[in-house]
């Protein structure tokens, strides 16, 4: 049979599109370069996802931004209405399931408001406006490429999103506030994890995929959106599920557009990238003189603990890790942070403390220790208290510069293993 060709445009979610991008296909469009900056403060300081609210866009350019970047859905999914999305269960940490108002969900819910069966870009431009409430698909109208899923909350105000893909991929991230202001989102970097940590639950599904510069971008609007109008992200902390740097072509224009002034606006100081380890990766990073901080994951004093808590030691272990900390600091100027999740038992004696001083003598570097957060999937253990304390005094007594975070309610599971645990001291 011969083959007919078909013409089909491969969709590019608006996410993906840098400043320069958006500006050369707005020419492209026969449009002047002040839209550009238009739509970026609707999409990053206005905390609107869908093109029908943009208000000061003609509402020719809110039709075709929604034709040219509103996500094709997967089968089936445009029959998600918008009384569905409204009616999506939030998922509390205790297993009791509540619905969600529409202006809870974000993004997702919000189209409830727009109206059913707005299939034409009139009838989306009238629902927007406010004066039909029918229905139209979930995703319709959003510079989003997800999905909302589920969203938990935890009795310390911490808010976890777990979004779906076009792909039908999902991930978690984590809005954290603290009483000191900081609202910090933690984020995914990949779809599952390859490192297979043995204490993380985020990698005992194996790895999928990277997600993309958008993906990683919409993680963060949706985080800022939970937030009231008054509140902005103050911090990132890249230590959702996945390896930063094995991701980096897509979490660094992220993040570019984070620490944006006309994008989220954050100090690059203010962002912290978490890695288990991979020299080339934090080499990179030093290379390209990053302006974001580093934390380094070590857990273990030495490698033939480190080898069994993290087996992507044994390709790449302790002094080639701490060697290639040593370029990113003076390359850079700016402290490495090691991450150290006690473990009842395993890592968390004296001798662990002194060993650790050992290994960090002479160096411009602080440990974060992270008492353990049970999984019920995994078999470790969260030390005692005073075992904490004997720890962390033997680092200090050794002269080691130590923060601390005791466990108090966070409800909300890890992600990343234990590391969301350290945020609130950053
Ligand atoms: S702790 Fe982080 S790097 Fe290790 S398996 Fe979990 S997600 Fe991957």
């Amino acid at each position: 049979m011969e083959k007919t060709s078909e013409t089909t445009t491969e969709y590019r979610p608006f996410l993906e599109y840098s400043k320069e991008e958006l500006a050369a296909l707005l020419k492209s469009w026969g449009l002047p370069g002040y839209r550009v900056g238009q739509i970026r403060r609707w999409v990053f300081a206005r905390e609107t996802d869908r093109f029908s609210e943009m208000s000061d866009l003609s509402k020719e350019l809110r039709t075709k931004l929604a034709e040219a970047f509103v996500a094709p859905r997967r089968d089936g999914e445009n029959g998600e209405t918008a009384e569905k999305a409204a009616t999506l269960p939030i998922l509390l940490e205790n297993g009791v399931e509540k619905t969600l108002a529409p202006a809870e969900t974000g993004g997702a819910a919000e189209v409830a408001k727009i109206g059913k069966a707005a299939q034409t870009a009139e009838a989306r431009e009238t629902a927007a406006d406010g004066a039909s409430v029918a229905a139209a698909p979930v995703g319709f109208d959003s510079v989003f490429e997800g999905r909302l899923v589920a969203k938990s909350v935890s009795d310390d105000g911490s808010e976890k999103l777990l979004i779906e893909w076009r792909d039908g991929a999902r991930v978690e991230c984590v809005l954290l506030r603290d009483d000191r202001g900081r609202r910090s989102a933690c984020v995914s970097v990949q779809v599952g994890c390859a490192m297979k940590c043995a204490f993380c639950a985020s990698g005992l599904g194996g790895f999928s995929r990277n997600l993309t510069k958008s993906e990683i971008l919409e993680e963060l609007l949706r985080l800022n959106a939970l937030l009231p109008k008054e509140e902005r992200l103050t911090h990132i902390v890249v230590m959702g599920t996945g390896e930063p740097t094995l991701n980096l072509d897509a979490l660094l224009p992220a993040l570019a557009e984070a620490t944006a002034s006309d994008g989220l606006d954050l100090g690059n100081r203010k962002v912290t990238i978490s890695t288990v380890g991979i020299p080339a990766g934090i080499r990179r990073l030093a290379a390209e003189n990053v302006p974001y901080k580093l934390a380094v994951s070590l857990h273990a004093p030495n490698d033939r603990i480190r080898d069994e808590i993290m087996p992507q030691n044994r390709i790449h272990p302790i002094a080639e890790v701490l060697s290639a900390a040593d370029v990113f600091f003076k390359t850079t100027g700016r402290r490495v942070t090691f991450e150290y999740i006690l473990l009842d038992g395993i890592n968390a004696g004296v001798e662990h403390a002194l060993e650790l001083a050992r290994l960090l003598r002479n160096k411009t570097a602080i440990v974060n220790v992270i008492p353990y957060n049970p999984a019920p999937e995994l078999p470790f253990k969260t030390p005692s208290t005073q075992t904490t304390r004997r720890f962390v005094d033997a680092l200090e007594d050794a002269g080691i510069q130590v923060k601390i975070r005791f466990r108090k309610g966070d409800k909300i599971n890890a992600a990343c293993g234990q590391l969301r645990w350290s945020l609130r001291d950053r």
